[in-house]
């Protein structure tokens, strides 16, 4: 009862900070820790986990709309038509090339809040905007893949010198709630390769920023090498990523993997941009 009081005072004269512009605000619904994870991703739509997660650590201002990803879109590149009208279905490009990857998905579009999260975590070294994102991306995972047996759960790596200065990769930072989320809805739960074992990031690349299509794809060309084939041999793998932007990074390391005997590959993102 106490405890419950403090709380309550806590609450009133010493209000949540914003992790984006610093202001003093009051959080509305926060995730309890009793919190049926079950329930809590029993159908609900990313959106609504999304504004659930991000209103506990930004104001309302910097909360403001999710940046949905909505049907019709590319049954495999995920990219979204601009006519409504139509059913989803493949792309143009997807039909004429062959493509390494059976799908990309992504939790909602690369503007507003969530390049406001992102970029908190990233460059701004918020590491506890990671677990709220980590659960956005598993809320898609659910959306998206349930239908593919998945063996295995790659986080796109970074490089050696990158992950130095950066001190984490974002992307095993929002993977590290998963097992515990699986364990609710799955028997068993894909392997995830936290320790970056199986394919790492030789080549040290420039920034893809500002780089178009064609400059990115060369510039990227070779940067991947797989450590383990053999843990990825005949195997359905998911890739996941933070952004996708013109896919060079996440397609070139798909490719990779393809090459070195994964029967599949499936792609993952927080948000892309196009
Ligand atoms: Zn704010
Ligand atoms: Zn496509």
């Amino acid at each position: 009862m106490l405890t419950r009081i403090q709380q309550a005072f806590q609450k009133a004269f010493y209000p949540d900070k914003c992790l984006a512009c610093s202001l003093l605000f009051h959080a509305g619904e926060r995730f309890e820790p009793a919190f049926s994870y079950e329930e809590y991703f029993n159908g609900s739509p990313v959106k609504i986990i999304y504004q659930k997660e991000i209103s506990a650590l930004f104001c309302p201002i910097c909360s403001g709309e999710f940046p949905s990803i909505t049907p019709p879109f590319c049954l495999q590149c995920g990219k979204m038509f601009k006519s409504p009208v139509a059913d989803s279905h493949f792309c143009g490009d997807c039909i004429q090339k062959n493509k390494p990857f059976q799908r990309i998905r992504s939790a909602g579009m690369y503007s507003g809040s969530l390049m406001k999260a992102i970029h908190q975590l990233k460059y701004s070294g918020k590491t506890q905007i990671a677990k709220p994102l980590g659960r956005v991306l598993f809320s898609s995972f659910l959306n998206y893949f349930h239908d593919v047996n998945i063996d295995l759960i790659i986080p796109v790596p970074l490089h050696a010198s990158k992950l130095r200065s950066r001190g984490f990769n974002q992307v095993m930072l929002m993977l590290r709630e998963w097992p515990a989320l699986g364990a609710m809805s799955f028997s068993s739960f894909p392997i995830i390769d936290y320790q970056g074992k199986v394919v790492i990031r030789r080549k040290k690349t420039e920034p893809q920023t500002g780089l178009g299509r064609e400059k990115r794809r060369s510039n990227i060309k070779g940067a991947f090498s797989v450590l383990q084939p053999e843990s990825i041999h005949g195997k359905q793998v998911l890739l996941v990523d933070d952004v996708y932007t013109t896919g060079a990074t996440t397609e070139e390391c798909a490719q990779v993997l393809s090459n070195q005997g994964a029967s599949n590959i499936h792609i993952l993102t927080l948000a892309r941009s196009d």
